[in-house]
């Protein structure tokens, strides 16, 4: 029976297709589409590694010492019972031969499938027996890991279809992945994916994986509490991007109706792809700055590809994610930053540095549960200046990459005197370094995050040390009002159009254009259409956002009078509830 789910609306759009439903520990599982020839290899794959599995587990049991406790040799003859289970065998192989999902996909969809069925048992025993069938398919997929995975998998992603929906197809049809949570970093392995969208049981709208979602440019919602639990394996699923809902095995009617939503969704991507090499200048002549926000060096296409004029925001930390604490040397990342240079074609480049913690931990397994408020401990600027050696060696690798064309540096999280004058020092020592060394380096303008409220409250220490300033509003709305912006359960309280909200932002725009200094914003505020005209208004002249939210906001832009926005801006400002103003 169809039913919705409401969470948060992260990504536009409407995706329509089979759930797969992955567990976040077995997100590092390969997800390909074989060919259809290659379901016979690919069975042949799956059983060689059952057979292998049983004869380990046979081995163990011949082998198995006089005095070892009997229950262990009654776990090993239990596993090889599952092994010839054919909710194992026989269910496993039908995700290949119907699905075309490689082997190691196909089996934990039918863990997912057979760990729902034990856990609605109403007998303890059985219930326990879940775990047992999780140690059977973790050794089946250990053998499948140490054999070559299919020849040409194909990877690619599957568009969406947009017509002939119909509920009985199997083959060929998009799917969406359904998942309790997924960190930025796994976000980021699922950019290249068969995924036509997104659901997660947690998260805030301007979570890192919202926003990893979000540069990805398809459907999503997050914060959809029990999604995981509610949606089976392969169930139809509309997603909603724009009003964060999902439906869950809709009626032909539903469904058609989604797909004219999406075929309507099309045909306004298509309107707007005109815009792309029209300058983004208002109606009154002013030239705006449309930059994109990437988070690695590959995404300089999709940015070039919707005519933004420069990358605002390059999140350097995706390239230390998820690599089990090996964070990646000097010359390592000076071929990702010189890549995004040279990707840009002479276009200017703002390189962040990293910016990990809160909700962007180095990997899974150094997840910092142990301190109680990771946004408010060592994330960003202050694990750099913790670490002056990794530090460094980011410096170096960003100065080395600005002699290949326009770099700019920004430095997230700041708030203290102390900290900007480490981090300015920190800046003149590696230059100090590559001049010993003897190796070439750019100039670089120097800039500040502005997203902790302290911050926004001491814009002159700031002015006077930076050449430029970029507020980063997703921090600044978090710290401002003390909402942590990745918990779903206070996500209605996380308000970026805050009277104290604004004012910092409008604040910050004024103060830079009085001493003639640059300020950018570059949270997500400045790739929200709806906040474009209030910007505007405000002064802002300089917008960083996803390359899919560019030619949103410039329509905006090419529809504003900036000399007829200012007044409202002001009363916008001096509201106690901005947001009917904005509406109005
Ligand atoms: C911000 O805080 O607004 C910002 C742009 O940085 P991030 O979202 O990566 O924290
Ligand atoms: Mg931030």
């Amino acid at each position: 029976m169809s039913f919705a789910i409401h969470g948060l609306a992260v990504a536009r759009g409407v995706a329509i297709g089979r759930a797969v439903l992955v567990a976040s520990s077995r997100l590092d599982v390969v997800h390909n589409f074989i060919q259809p020839d290659q379901v016979k290899s690919e069975i042949a794959r799956l059983n060689a590694a059952r057979d292998a599995v049983i004869e380990e587990l046979q081995r163990l049991l011949a082998t198995m010492p006089k005095d070892a406790p009997g229950e262990l040799s009654g776990v090993l003859e239990v596993h090889l019972l599952l092994l010839q289970d054919p909710s194992i065998g026989a269910d496993t192989r039908r995700w290949v031969v119907e699905r075309h999902y490689n082997a190691e996909w196909a089996l934990t969809s039918q863990l997912e499938v057979l760990s729902r069925q034990f856990d609605q048992m109403e007998d303890e025993y059985l219930r326990e027996r879940k775990a047992d069938v999780e140690q059977v398919v973790e050794r089946v997929l250990r053998h499948l890991k140490g054999a070559a995975l299919p020849v040409t998998a194909a990877a690619a992603r599957r568009e969406p279809r947009q017509h002939d929906l119909a509920l009985d197809d199997t083959l060929d049809v998009p799917l969406v992945l359904v998942a309790h949570d997924l960190s930025p970093a796994d976000m980021l392995q699922f950019k290249q994916s068969v995924y036509a969208g997104f659901v997660t049981d947690v998260g805030g709208k301007t979570s890192h994986t919202a926003i990893v979602a979000r540069s990805m440019d398809i459907p999503a919602v997050v914060g959809a509490r029990s999604a995981s639990q509610l949606v089976r394996q392969d169930d139809w699923v509309i997603i909603d991007g724009d009003a964060g809902v999902i439906i869950v095995d809709p009626s032909p009617i539903i469904l058609a109706e989604y797909g004219y939503k999406q075929r309507q969704g099309e045909l306004e991507r298509g309107r707007l792809a005109r815009l792309k090499n029209t300058p983004a200048v208002t109606l009154d002549g002013q030239r705006i700055d449309l930059l994109a926000n990437i988070e690695e060096p590959g995404d300089t296409a999709a940015a070039l590809a919707v005519g933004a004029v420069g990358v605002g925001l390059f999140r350097s930390e995706f390239l230390f994610m998820g690599r089990q604490g090996k964070l990646p040397g000097e010359d390592e990342q000076y071929a990702a930053y010189r890549a995004a240079v040279e990707g840009m074609h002479g276009l200017p480049v703002t390189i962040r540095t990293v910016d990990v913690g809160a909700d962007k931990p180095l990997d899974e397994s150094r997840h910092d549960a142990a301190h109680l408020n990771p946004a408010l401990g060592q994330r960003a600027i202050r694990w750099c200046l913790a670490e002056p050696a990794m530090f460094l060696a980011q410096l170096r690798a960003i100065l080395r990459a600005a002699a290949h064309g326009k770099v700019q540096i920004l430095i997230p999280m700041l708030a203290h005197a102390s900290e900007i004058r480490q981090t300015l020092e920190l800046i003149d020592k590696a230059r100090e370094q590559l001049d010993q060394r003897g190796q070439a380096y750019g100039p670089v303008k120097l800039g500040a995050m502005i997203e902790v409220p302290a911050a926004a409250l001491s814009l002159r220490l700031f002015l006077r040390y930076f050449d430029y300033l970029s507020i980063g509003t997703n921090d600044l709305t978090q710290y401002t009002l003390a909402i942590d912006r990745a918990d779903e359960s206070v996500a209605n309280l996380y308000d970026q159009l805050h009277p104290a909200v604004l004012r910092l932002v409008a604040d910050t725009i004024a103060e830079g254009a009085r001493l003639g200094k640059p300020v950018a914003v570059c949270g997500e505020m400045a790739g929200d259409p709806d906040m474009t005209r209030l910007l505007l208004g405000l002064g802002l002249r300089s917008f960083s956002m996803h390359p899919s939210q560019i030619l949103q906001v410039k329509q905006e832009v090419l529809r504003a009078d900036v000399s007829k926005l200012t007044d409202w801006a002001q009363a916008v400002l001096e509201s106690d509830e901005p947001a009917a103003l904005l509406e109005g």
